[in-house]
């Protein structure tokens, strides 16, 4: 059968933590010009892609997350690629205090935040009777207090004034109450509804506040703790109206659309970008169940 004509409309990716080795504007180039984003998780997999398209697109980012190491590391590989500033910043955003140090380190260095990108998550799968308590709590504390709190810190010193634009990073694991996935699922759930609430109240003060929910995602942790790579080749992704997973590029791109003037009047909203996934893949707890006992016996 021929190829469809739009297969060949997939961006540039690279499915390591690196940056691209070319990049295909889509948007003007200068779209984000000289503005300043924070992003959390900034360091690794679809963060460090959002940092790198933006930083394409005239912006200078902070990327901010546990590991300094790794962070700095990234920094060097972005600022390299894209002539851009990226400054790493040590943060655990289930600590507030540890994001107000870095929101000032921001606001010292480059001068303003006009984007802020909720990325940072925690990532496994585990049957819902085998998950301990602790597991489940932290995850809330990362990807739901975690950005509440980024988000409460750069409003206060900053958007509240001056106004901008936030970008949660959701998924759509909770829409079907997808298979050892009630931690992440839970969490993403009431990140959706903080969406629309953070919306409500800050859109008098500029705050746009939106998410973008990825499906499966290549070149990613989660997506090789699924196995995603032996299922492409099994050729699992079939059941996917669009056919295959989707890149990194592509969710930075969904992003750049949410966190740029492109999107200007929308907020509240959360954008699904999964190739339609969610409607149609299965959720089958035993063939689940195999891959997360694999995944252990491997660790
Ligand atoms: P990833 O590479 O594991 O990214 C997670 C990032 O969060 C890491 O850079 C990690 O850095 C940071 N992080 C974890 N705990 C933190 C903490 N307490 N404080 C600050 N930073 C912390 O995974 P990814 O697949 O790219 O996921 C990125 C986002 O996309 C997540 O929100 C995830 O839920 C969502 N998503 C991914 C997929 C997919 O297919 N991959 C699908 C749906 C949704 P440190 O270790 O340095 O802290």
């Amino acid at each position: 059968m021929a190829e469809p004509q739009w297969a060949g409309n997939m961006p540039e990716d690279v499915d390591t933590d690196d940056c691209m080795t070319s990049y295909t504007h889509i948007y003007s180039p200068d779209l984000l010009k000289d503005q300043v984003a924070f992003i959390t998780g900034g360091g690794s997999g679809i963060g460090l892609r959002v940092a790198e398209v933006l930083m394409r697109h005239g912006c200078d980012t902070v990327i901010a997350s546990r590991n300094l190491e790794r962070l700095t590391e990234a920094a060097k590989k972005l600022t390299a690629a894209t002539g851009r500033h990226c400054l790493p910043l040590a943060t655990d955003v289930r600590q507030p205090q540890t994001i107000s140090a870095a929101v000032d380190e921001t606001l010292k260095e480059l001068g303003r935040i006009d984007i802020l990108i909720n990325n940072a998550a925690g990532n496994f799968l585990c049957p819902a009777s085998s998950l301990s308590f602790n597991a489940f709590k932290t995850v809330l504390e990362i990807d739901t207090m975690g950005t509440f709190n980024t988000s409460k810190v750069v409003y206060e010193k900053w958007f509240k004034d001056h106004g901008g634009a936030i970008v949660n990073i959701s998924a759509t694991l909770g829409y079907r109450g997808q298979a050892l996935q009630v931690h992440a699922g839970s969490a993403k759930a009431a990140n959706d509804a903080m969406t629309k609430h953070l919306a409500v109240e800050w859109g008098p003060s500029g705050v746009r506040v939106n998410a973008l929910a990825p499906g499966p995602i290549s070149g990613t942790e989660g997506f090789r703790r699924l196995g995603g790579n032996t299922a492409q080749a099994m050729g699992a992704f079939s059941s996917i109206p669009l056919q295959r997973a989707g890149n990194k590029t592509e969710m930075a791109h969904g992003v750049l659309f949410l966190a740029s003037r492109a999107s200007s009047y929308v907020t509240g909203h959360i954008m699904v970008a999964d190739g339609g996934s969610w409607l149609t893949s299965a959720n089958d707890v035993s063939k689940l169940l195999g891959i997360a006992s694999n995944q252990s016996a491997k660790l």
